[in-house]
């Protein structure tokens, strides 16, 4: 029997009202995401990826805001969904939701862990923010995060600092806060960028076993498709703020559709779509974030746009075999 979301985006847009004009970070996001499932969203930088979780979390920083759209959250099974796109980013509701339930792992863990306050204050906090735990319980709890992330002498390092760790624990201890209250969600941004190899798989393989005990939903941000084949169930392809297409894991790495996803797909070295074995690269830039272009938006970049329609008609994101969506009119 297929489960309750826990997470759904229901046409959710973002916008940055500057003085320049309006930049449109997401525009009109829809996916649902379900116990134990893991969903990637890949897509260049800037597509808008990251902004869509922030959404999530309430971490749109002004002049930015949710203009349109819900985010719906179950907190727990039964309950009634939380529109989290409904609430003040300051809000006591967001501040009992954020970092206890939903949980983030952000991209840079030097930035993200504070230098000045040891590990175990950082540990501390969450847990005597979502939780109802005395001292002493919380920090076994902690030193028991510490241990089950694989930070070895785990009491000792509790008492440590972030400048103490290499990158790869550090990514560790991030994990650790982010799953120190069983958070139902866990969005991971870039989780492994910046590791070598062999941290790299250690971190995905950590996440795995994690999200199989807690029966977490993962959103996996990433632009790195190996990790995608890796690690996810279903896929969301996005470019400029919008999801282009979206599938499970296998269909979309045996039969992509869009042309970008195709496009990205061959610019990935020793991909077998690239048709003489060189690294093939997508032709032209992302717009600026000012820049709209009529239409499609993959348009100018794209080898398959049929003129005097994909540059002045929009096309509409649907489900084409009941294995795909994707938004291109070469599908309608
Ligand atoms: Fe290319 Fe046209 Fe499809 Fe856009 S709608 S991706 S321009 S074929």
């Amino acid at each position: 029997m297929q489960k309750d979301p826990i997470l759904e985006f229901d046409n959710v847009a973002v916008e940055y009202q500057l003085d320049e004009g309006v930049v449109r970070a997401v525009n009109g996001v829809s996916y649902k995401v379900f116990p134990d499932e893991t969903l990637a969203i890949v897509g260049e930088s800037g597509c808008g990826k990251s902004q869509s979780s922030y959404a999530a979390m309430g971490l749109i920083q002004p002049p930015g805001r949710i203009t349109r759209g819900h985010i719906w959250f179950r907190e727990a099974d039964g309950k009634p969904r939380i529109d989290l796109a409904g609430l003040d980013r300051n809000s006591k509701e967001i501040r009992s939701i954020r970092g206890g339930k939903l949980a983030m792992i952000f991209q840079e863990p030097m930035t993200a862990l504070s230098p000045v306050h040891r590990i175990g204050r950082q540990l501390d906090e969450v847990l005597k923010l979502h939780t109802d735990m005395g001292k002493p319980q919380r920090i076994d709890r902690g030193c028991e995060m510490l241990r089950r992330v694989g930070i070895p002498d785990a009491r000792k390092r509790y008492d440590q600092f972030s400048f103490e760790f290499s990158g790869g624990m550090r990514q560790r201890i991030m994990i650790a806060i982010a799953l120190a209250c069983n958070p139902r969600v866990l969005i991971a941004d870039e989780p492994t960028t910046g590791l070598d190899v062999t941290i790299q798989s250690q971190i995905l393989e950590l996440m795995k076993t994690l999200q199989a005990e807690h029966h977490m939903a993962v959103v996996l941000i990433t632009h790195d498709l190996a990790v995608v084949a890796e690690t996810a169930d279903r896929v969301a392809v996005m470019y400029l703020g919008r999801i282009v297409e979206m599938a499970d894991v296998k269909t979309l790495f045996a039969a992509p559709k869009h042309p970008y996803t195709i496009a990205l797909m061959k610019s990935v070295i020793g991909s077998p779509l690239a048709a003489d074995g060189r690294l093939q690269t997508i032709r032209g830039s992302v717009p600026g974030p000012l820049e709209r272009v009529p239409g499609c938006d993959f348009h100018p970049r794209c080898d398959a746009c049929i003129p005097g329609l994909c540059d002045k008609q929009e096309p509409v994101f649907k489900d084409i075999d009941g294995k795909t969506q994707v938004s291109c009119h070469l599908f309608c």
